[in-house]
Formats: structure tokens, C-alpha cells, sequence
């Protein structure tokens, strides 16, 4: 119990730094059909971004979107946030999957140790993730 909850203390929450979300234009995002027909049900001014399949595209040009459409700066401008936050693709909701990928991506949730034990650090992200699973 004392493990885990030291081992939480070692890596920061995030910030909202949005290197991450920075990344997923240009189709590095996916969504399943079943997130698809749903936005076309419910949400179709975010269907209105998919196309056989894709995500994010431009219904002008048919193309990726270089950036996240929905991706946005607060007001003070240091932070960003998600315009479609509930309704996210499950590709973003599960973010970050490894360390590897967070060290790609600049993450600000890292601490130098977490780049000194990549092994120990994505035990404890695997608790980070499941925590916030729970709520
Ligand atoms: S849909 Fe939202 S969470 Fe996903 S990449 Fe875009 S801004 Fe980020
Ligand atoms: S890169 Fe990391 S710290 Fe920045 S918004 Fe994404 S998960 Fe949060």
C-alpha cells in the first residue's frame, strides 16, 4: 500500500500542456465504427470531422487536419483543453498508453527519474491510468 502510494508521488499529473494533442493531427488518431455512428447520432457536428473512417478531416479538402480541430487554448493561455472532452475519441481517452510514447511526445508529466527507470515508471502510470479509470 505504502509502495503505491509513494509510487504515485513520482509522476506529476497532467497539466494540460497539450504537446500531446499537438501530435495528433495528421492522422494520428483513429476512432472504431462504433464511435463513429455514435458521433453521427448524437454528435454530428463531430461526425462532420470523420471520413471513411478517418479522424480529424477537413470535409473542404478531404485531408487530415494538420492539428486537432478541437483542441483549445484557455483564456489566461498557458493551458489548453479538449472542446469535445466527454464525447473524446477512446484513442485519446486511453492517453498515455506507455512511457515510450509520453518521452516521444515531451509529456510534462514525467519527472527525470521516470527517464532514468522506464520499467518502474510505466508501473506506475498503469496505476495513474487504472485510478482515473475509477472515476
Ligand atoms: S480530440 Fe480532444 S483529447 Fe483528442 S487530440 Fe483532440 S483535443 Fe486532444
Ligand atoms: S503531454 Fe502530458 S502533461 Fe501535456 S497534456 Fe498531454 S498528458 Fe498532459
Amino acid at each position: 500500500m505504502v509502495a503505491v502510494c509513494y509510487s504515485l508521488l513520482l509522476m506529476k499529473d497532467c497539466n494540460s500542456c497539450g504537446k500531446c494533442c499537438d501530435t495528433a493531427g495528421d492522422g494520428g488518431l483513429s476512432a472504431s465504427a462504433d464511435e463513429i455512428d455514435w458521433w453521427e447520432t448524437y454528435r454530428p457536428d463531430i461526425a462532420r470531422f470523420a471520413s471513411d473512417g478517418r479522424i480529424w478531416v477537413d470535409p473542404a479538402t478531404d485531408e487530415y487536419f494538420a492539428r486537432c480541430p478541437w483542441l483549445r487554448q484557455s483564456p489566461c493561455g498557458s493551458k489548453t483543453f479538449c472542446e469535445i472532452y466527454d464525447d473524446r475519441p477512446e484513442d485519446c481517452r486511453h492517453y498515455p498508453v506507455d512511457i515510450e510514447q509520453m518521452i516521444r511526445h515531451d509529456c510534462e508529466m514525467l519527472e527525470p527519474r521516470d527517464l532514468q527507470n522506464s520499467r518502474r515508471a510505466q508501473q506506475r502510470l498503469e496505476v495513474l491510468m487504472a485510478l482515473n479509470r475509477e472515476h
